[in-house]
């Protein structure tokens, strides 16, 4: 066991961000690596997930995950190669994902972690497209927006973890039409080209509104909703009656310092008759075992597409995350320990 690191390095949170989380409210510090106890894995981390989720950790305020603590390592989703094990369900070499990302290592339980099957996937892909991202994805559409065949579909943050694997699942359930909307004119490329998006536009060149009518001229029967405020008022104005609406996220609103406006068409909800739903992907893991199984064939046959940005090193983690919410991911945003 001499071999095995001592110490690592984990990244904390050290201020509490009002608005726009800046450097200075983290903090990247050597620390003890922990014993292995019984029942427990040691894991090298070689991949870190960096959430727009993580932002609302970040405020010290009572949600369905509880804040992160002032100087405690941050949480979040990783996967990595098991240096150390005292369970008798994973080996040493066995690759997981768990829920001590980042840092260089994590010491926990082995019933926190699952054994990843690294030959029909590279383990960062259970990050993205195979992991929460992707479930989310899956679930949201045919479960919270019960998507079905020949819907028209529209979805926001089109380019990132979750709203390309939506896009090109309904194109794969039989959409009629799916559109997107994307920050760059080269993220509505990537989607239209790569991803086969039937439209997709650069929120950022006109009113949401405006180019998602031009669009989708016949309207659209479903909205999943990654950005809230203008996009969801824009989806409220499309969607036609009986449309469905998930509500995955509501990315502009995350670093608002004061109250974000309504949609201010919400009354059209009743003569449309439409269904607005939130999502907790945490409500869905009975689909995963189908998600697993689904998902990864799609991937291995080239069906289903995936990018991931990866940022290398473990300091580069807090720019990830930044860089993240600012859009400069197309895809999966990953930190890579061993890249
Ligand atoms: P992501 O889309 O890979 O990355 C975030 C993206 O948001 C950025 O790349 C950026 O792309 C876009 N963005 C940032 N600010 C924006 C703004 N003001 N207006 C429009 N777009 C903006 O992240 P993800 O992990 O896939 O998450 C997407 C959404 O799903 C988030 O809202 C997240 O909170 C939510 N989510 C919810 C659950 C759940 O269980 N409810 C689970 C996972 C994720 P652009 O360049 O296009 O602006």
């Amino acid at each position: 066991m001499s071999e095995l690191p001592t110490t690592g390095r984990e990244w904390h949170l050290v201020a509490r961000p009002h608005g726009w989380p800046k450097p200075e409210d983290f903090a990247l510090r050597e620390a003890p690596v922990p014993e292995v106890g019984e029942g427990q894995i040691l894991v090298r981390n070689s991949c870190f997930s960096v959430d727009p989720y993580m932002r609302g950790r970040m405020n010290d305020v009572k949600s369905y995950v509880p804040p992160f603590e002032l100087d405690r390592p941050m949480e979040g989703g990783a996967v990595g190669e098991v240096l150390a094990s005292r369970a008798p369900e994973i080996s040493v070499g066995d690759h997981v994902l768990h829920g001590l990302g980042w840092r260089e290592y994590a010491v926990l339980d082995a019933k926190r972690a699952a054994k990843i099957d690294t030959s029909r996937a590279p383990a960062s892909a259970y990050l993205g497209a195979l992991g929460m991202p992707g479930l989310t994805a899956y679930a949201g559409l045919l479960e919270v927006a019960s998507f079905k065949e020949g819907d028209a579909v529209f979805v926001s943050g089109a380019a990132g973890a979750v709203g390309s694997q939506v896009g090109q699942i309904a194109k794969l359930k039989g959409a009629s039409r799916v559109i997107g909307s994307a920050g760059s004119d080269e993220k509505v490329r990537v989607l239209v080209e790569e991803y086969g998006f039937d439209a997709a536009f650069n929120y950022k060149n006109g009113p949401v509104a405006e180019q998602l009518k031009k669009a989708a001229p016949d309207g659209i029967d479903v909205y999943f909703d990654n950005v809230g405020g203008d996009h969801l008022e824009a989806a409220i104005s499309s969607l036609n009656v009986h449309g469905r609406v998930a509500v995955c996220g509501m990315i502009s609103q995350y670093n608002a310092t004061e109250p974000t406006p309504a949609p201010r068409n919400i009354a059209l909800v009743i003569g449309k008759r439409l269904r607005i739903q939130g999502l907790l992907v945490s409500d869905h893991s009975h689909l995963q075992p189908k998600f697993i199984e689904e998902g990864s064939a799609w991937v291995q046959s080239g069906a289903l597409k995936y990018r991931e940005t990866k940022v290398s090193g473990i300091e580069k983690g807090v720019d990830a995350f930044l860089g993240m919410l600012r859009g400069e991911n197309t895809g999966k945003m990953i930190v890579s320990l061993t890249d």
